[in-house]
């Protein structure tokens, strides 16, 4: 008989994971439970007059290089872009300092740029210097926060003007309480391999280099996007699992999940529907709605999530004057503003921005904050106005503008985050056969961690359906 499986969520993860079922298994009957009116979930592209504005994620890292296979298989090879390069600032001590060339996610790897750098001052090089002859720092019950290893390793000055607005940004977690172990172990493996993270950084460095070297043409920059955005992708991964007869029922939340000895009941209003096998794709706390009666599942209810907005400002080019020639910057904790980083989109990505025009994009919200819960729209625009005056000038007003608020939408990965989620993964496979919980709540928030945590889920998933 013909199997049936239920993804809830048609997001990155829940569409890719549809495919990769159906790639493996053609004969299953898939059908896709999706809450709003569209694909994408926190995917969401915006294309007028010219433009073409991200409102939520606005890029992939290209070294991940499982989402531009999945590109090419669904046929958008041609459409893949690469950013433009350029310097990067971090905004500390009320003033844009240059990232430090040679420098990995704000650590040195190159003497000269970091010693001549007016960011961190000569007791800050020096304290950062010691990581040359420091023991590997201990870790408990096998996690650190990100906080305590760098300070550890390079001092506090490096950590908060350098590695914290870098990391700290993408993932809408306080540095202090960040888990290494789940989003940055390489960095861990590193000091270990080489007893200094300079060392094992300046060696990563070189690899990086012999790679490109072997392809000398290709192009520099670290992310990648489509020229319809990363919306076309998701357009192109709904096609594609339709063709091959999956169900997206949009508008269509599910209200619970009810394990039967056999089957999953997927309860949406008055309807049921039985499947053999569940994906569930949701935000955590979703997953918890439906599961919450289980005590196994209990760290959810004390993992927050950030909310965050995008805030998008596009100008005529006449009526903004920015002296800084780069790609955009991130924030040092220390400063006193509310937005966290802002991308000059029109230089990183001149395809989105027709000519003559300066497109701006700055997010705001940070954990604990309540900036964008408290604020509306027009509020929200002149505090980042307010704080973007600090490094540019405005000679006029934005041809306009667009506020698109994600609320609890950045997952806070605190210490200890991954052992628990290996707990509960097990505990699933023990209590709930045929049923997988996966997505950016889980291993990894980036665009193709959510890929391959899909296609992990469904392989497991197969094996027992
Ligand atoms: C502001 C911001 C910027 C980011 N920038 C980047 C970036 O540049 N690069 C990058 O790699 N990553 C970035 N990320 C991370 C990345 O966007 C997310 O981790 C990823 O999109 C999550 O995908 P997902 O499918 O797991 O979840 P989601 O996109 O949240 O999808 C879950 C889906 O489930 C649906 N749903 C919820 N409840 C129900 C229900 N009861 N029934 C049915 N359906 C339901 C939702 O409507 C949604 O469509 C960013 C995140 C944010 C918030």
């Amino acid at each position: 008989m013909t199997k049936k499986v239920a993804i809830i969520g048609a997001g990155i993860t829940g569409l890719a994971s549809a495919y990769y079922l159906k790639q493996q298994d053609p004969s299953i009957d898939v059908t896709i439970y999706e809450s709003s009116n569209r694909p994408g979930g926190k995917i969401q592209s915006y294309r007028q007059d010219g433009y073409m504005i991200e409102l939520g994620p606005e890029s992939y890292l290209g070294r991940k290089t499982i989402m531009t296979d999945l590109a090419k298989d669904i046929g958008l090879e041609q459409d893949i872009i690469t950013n433009t390069t350029g310097q990067s600032y971090i905004f500390a001590k009320n003033k844009l300092y240059p990232i430090p060339g040679g420098s990995i996610m704000g650590i040195p790897t190159d003497i000269k740029p970091f010693l001549t750098t007016k960011l961190i001052s000569p007791l800050g090089k020096l304290r950062a210097g010691l990581d040359l002859i420091k023991k590997p720092v201990e870790m408990h019950n096998g996690d650190i926060s990100v906080g305590q290893f760098f300070r550890a390793r390079l001092g506090d000055e490096v950590l908060e003007h350098l590695i914290e607005p870098l990391m700290g940004g993408i993932y809408g977690t306080n540095i202090d309480n960040l888990s290494l172990m789940s989003t940055f172990p390489n960095f861990k493996d590193k000091e270990q391999t080489f007893g200094s993270l300079i060392k094992g950084m300046k060696y990563e460095k070189q690899q990086r280099i012999k790679q490109r070297q072997l392809y000398p043409g290709a192009p520099k920059g670290q992310f990648k996007q489509f020229r319809h955005g990363l919306s076309s992708f998701i357009e192109a991964l709904e096609q594609n699992i339709k063709h091959k007869n999956v169900n997206i029922k949009y508008q269509t939340a599910v209200d619970d999940i009810i394990s039967t000895q056999q089957h999953y009941d997927i309860v949406c209003g008055d309807n049921t529907e039985q499947y053999d096998g569940v994906l569930v794709t949701t935000p955590h706390q979703v997953f918890l709605q439906w599961f919450g009666h289980d005590p196994a599942f209990d760290y959810f209810k004390t993992m927050d999530s950030t909310s965050v907005a995008t805030v998008v400002l596009a100008f005529d080019e006449q009526n903004i004057e920015n002296t800084y020639d780069g790609t955009g910057f991130v924030i040092a904790r220390t400063s006193d503003t509310d937005i966290t980083a802002c991308t000059w989109t029109s230089k990183k990505w001149p395809f989105t921005t027709p000519e003559g025009k300066v497109l701006i994009r700055a997010y705001i919200g940070k954990p604990g904050d309540t900036v964008v819960e408290d604020h509306s729209d027009e509020e929200i625009v002149s505090i980042v106005r307010r704080d973007l005056s600090k490094m540019m000038t405005f000679k006029g007003d934005p041809d306009f503008t667009i506020v698109n608020r994600l609320p609890k939408s950045m997952p806070q990965y605190h210490v200890g985050h991954i052992q628990q989620i290996r707990q509960i993964q097990q505990h699933i496979r023990n209590t709930y056969p045929r049923l997988r919980v996966t997505g950016a709540s889980f291993e990894a928030v980036g665009l193709p961690d959510c890929i391959k945590q899909g296609k992990e889920a469904v392989e497991e998933l197969l094996q027992e359906i």
